[in-house]
């Protein structure tokens, strides 16, 4: 992408009512326009941030065996009425009539409409196991909408749902939900630590958050230091092994994490002093098992294999896709602007070119974006008519992970710059090197050709 035919409306001024950092830079770096209370149009740069992270989520719950499908936002309040919820959810349902009269509601989850679909189409436990998810939109009408993206009414969300014959069945499926999740995590560039949870209003008998620590994080969370040195890593999972899921499970689940409703003092008190921690986190997804509540609840059975009907056990795994890009930030940043992890970079390496105009310069710049781009990278270019000052304050702020810089000077002894947004640190090297390093980086990640 050329910068000069890009649509990045970057703000010099922090805006007043934006008092985190991932909320500034998100507006700053042109990322996202709010609309209303928590409803946020995504612009250019934001969107494609969202799109790369909802690929990774997509990608893992694939590798996991779960199912993509698409349910629709706006839902007849019917189906809650069966489950119990249209009354029960309370004032962050956003409730909605049609021409009709109808009752409808814009969905904030999607367990009912899950089920509806299962107990029309299941008949039999020999279609089970099976894991249903989506990535859609939802609506809470959340009483204090702050912070950006991080607590919208309007909001990105990764929802799925597993459907199992036994109780036992459906720990796997919570167990492999665990696992994926601390995948997918790891990929972003994130920790998100597992923590014991309260199962809240969807309700249930096991529930985990998974939490990345930072200081703007709502949640007050308790752990044992020695959690934050556990990394998945590139484990090779098979994700239908009940052992190792549990294994996995096992191993990041038994040390001291909790957030505050499950806070237990005299349990804490045993996690040996020196690695007590209390901390801020933001809760970027949470698992679920509950049993039958809904199956029974609308008659969601299947025919066992003793030919009686049985209600299926079920959980709900949710990732929340849109708050996931200000958790990053907050994880990830620096005075200067967003440092982005290369897994969700929306752009791999930007380019910019000190001398417009400058034949030189403007050839090695193109040469540059022209091998980045055949190596399935995305460059983004700077190639306005700005002086150098300008253009390496927006980079910084977009955070791209890695930066060329071309310039006349450097050219005639045959180098550009290759400087990292993380470290600051810059290297002379020559345009070839320069791309074989950046396509290697990736490489690493598994993005490019
Ligand atoms: P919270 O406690 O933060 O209100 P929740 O526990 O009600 O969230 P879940 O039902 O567990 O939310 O939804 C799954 C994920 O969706 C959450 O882990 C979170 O990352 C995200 N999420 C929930 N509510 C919002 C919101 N208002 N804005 C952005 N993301 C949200
Ligand atoms: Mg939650």
């Amino acid at each position: 992408m050329l910068l000069s035919r890009y649509f990045l409306p970057v703000l010099k001024e922090s805006p007043r009512d934006a008092t985190i950092v991932s909320h500034q830079y998100m507006l700053r770096a042109g990322m996202i326009k709010q609309s209303s209370a928590g409803i946020y149009s995504w612009l250019p740069l934001g969107f494609k941030v969202l799109k790369r992270i909802e690929q990774i989520v997509h990608e893992e719950q694939a590798r996991a065996g779960h199912i993509a499908i698409q349910m629709p936002t706006i839902q007849s309040a019917d189906l809650w009425r069966e489950s119990g919820r249209y009354d029960a959810y309370g004032d962050e349902l956003l409730r909605i009539k049609d021409r009709h009269d109808n009752d409808m509601l814009f969905t904030p989850t999607a367990e009912e409409l899950v089920t509806d679909i299962f107990r029309s189409h299941v008949a039999s436990y020999k279609s089970l196991p099976l894991t249903l998810y989506q990535i859609q939109w939802k609506f809470r009408d959340e009483r204090r909408p702050r912070f950006g993206v991080m607590r919208g009414r309007e909001f990105y969300m990764k929802d799925g749902y597993n459907f199992d014959l036994t109780k036992e069945d459906a720990l796997h499926a919570y167990n492999r939900h665990l696992v994926s999740y601390l995948r997918t995590y790891e990929r972003m560039g994130l920790q998100a630590i597992p923590m014991r949870a309260d199962s809240g209003p969807i309700g249930g008998d096991d529930t985990h958050e998974f939490l990345v620590l930072a200081d703007t994080g709502e949640s007050e969370v308790f752990y044992d230091s020695a959690v934050t040195d556990l990394t998945f890593g590139d484990r090779d999972i098979d994700y239908s092994d009940v052992e190792q899921c549990a294994g996995v499970m096992q191993e990041f689940t038994e040390l001291y994490a909790r957030t505050d409703e499950t806070h237990d003092a005299d349990l804490f008190a045993a996690v040996p002093e020196d690695r007590q921690r209390t901390a801020r986190g933001i809760e970027v997804g949470q698992i679920f098992y509950f049993g039958t509540k809904y199956s029974e609840a609308m008659g969601a059975t299947v025919q066992g294999p003793d030919g009686k009907p049985t209600p299926v056990h079920m959980g709900s795994h949710g990732i929340g896709v849109s708050r996931l890009l200000g958790a990053i930030i907050e994880a990830s940043h620096d005075d200067k602007g967003i440092i982005w992890p290369e897994g969700v970079t929306p752009f791999h390496a930007g380019i910019v070119n000190l001398k417009q105009g400058d034949e030189d310069a403007d050839a090695a710049c193109n040469a540059l974006y022209e091998q980045l781009t055949n190596a399935g990278l995305e460059p983004l270019y700077d190639d306005r008519n700005e002086r150098a000052g300008g253009k390496f304050a927006t980079m910084d702020l977009i955070g791209l992970p890695w930066r060329i810089t071309v310039g006349p000077r450097g050219l005639k002894n045959g180098v550009v710059e290759l400087t990292s947004r993380k470290t600051g640190t810059s290297e002379e090297l020559t345009p070839e090197a320069a791309v074989a390093k950046i396509v290697e980086i990736y490489a690493a990640h598994g993005i490019g050709k």
